[in-house]
């Protein structure tokens, strides 16, 4: 089974209680979109895939192919293959674009193997082709000084070179300007194949223009209320989220 799958779901942070039995279920090959109001529980879900100690999981599993990763360490997860877009926001003093990137796939690697010079330049080559960046960029320092833009095409650079086999992006547009949006789902849209599964998560259709995805979920008070295909997102765009806020509380 080549899927993402989250069995009943449910989270709390201290006493207060986020997601009341999250299930969904992301075939490999298929990107979902998942939709809702603000402080329903969207980025919530996106932490405790990524294993963020912070969230508590009162129940439920998540099945990475098969295999729940509720017990995994972050890195351990990463290792299978997710990937959390904007996980490293943070600025590293000292340390380029092109050792960061180095490291990041070094870590990806098993014990023993190395990240050889010709598979890493080839990729990049074809990353920063993919990204309209020139290659001078890599030498800058991790996100130091870097435009909001920035960040996000620097944080699907290092998507493209991590090949993840499921994604996870939280609200990757907020802030973005036309230009950047086109840059950053052209990017995610090169890595699209039966190779990749993920879940993008966003509160606005926009996004969707560029990435289409394959279906598209809505959250509410920390439950999935609705499901559908890319249409339920223009819905919600023009009718706005009251209709589904109803169908959480019927
Ligand atoms: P969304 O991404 O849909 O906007 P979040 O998952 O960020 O929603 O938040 C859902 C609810 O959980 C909100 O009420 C938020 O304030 C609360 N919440 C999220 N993370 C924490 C936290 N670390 N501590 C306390 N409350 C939190
Ligand atoms: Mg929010
Ligand atoms: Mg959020």
């Amino acid at each position: 089974t080549h899927q993402l799958e989250i069995r009943d779901l449910h989270v709390s942070v201290g006493d207060k209680k986020i997601l009341n039995g999250v299930s969904l279920v992301v075939p490999k090959g298929e990107l979902h979109a998942i939709m809702g109001p603000n402080g329903n529980g969207k980025s919530t879900l996106a932490k405790v895939l990524i294993g963020d100690p912070e969230y508590t999981v009162e129940s439920g599993e998540i099945l990475l192919d098969g295999e729940n990763i509720l017990e995994m360490e972050p890195d351990e997860r990463a290792r299978k293959g997710l990937f959390l877009a904007f996980q490293y926001p943070v600025e590293i003093p000292g340390v380029t674009i092109a050792n960061f990137l180095r490291l990041a796939m070094q870590a990806r690697k098993a014990e023993g193997e190395e990240v050889g010079f010709m598979e890493f330049y080839q990729k990049l080559t074809h990353a920063l082709e993919v990204l309209e960046w020139p290659e001078s960029v890599v030498e800058r320092y991790l996100n130091a000084g870097f435009s909001g833009g920035e960040k996000k095409r620097n944080e699907i650079l290092q998507m493209l070179m991590l090949d993840p086999e499921y994604i996870i992006m939280d609200e990757t547009d907020s802030g973005l300007d036309v230009d950047a949006l086109k840059i950053v789902s052209k990017g995610v849209n090169s890595l699209r194949g039966p190779g990749l599964g993920g879940i993008i998560i966003t509160h606005y259709q926009r996004l969707l223009d560029y990435i289409v995805p394959d279906k598209v979920h809505v959250i509410v008070d920390g439950r999935v209320v609705e499901s559908g295909g890319p249409e339920l997102a223009k819905k919600l765009d023009t009718e706005g989220y009251d209709w589904v806020k109803e169908l959480a509380n019927a």
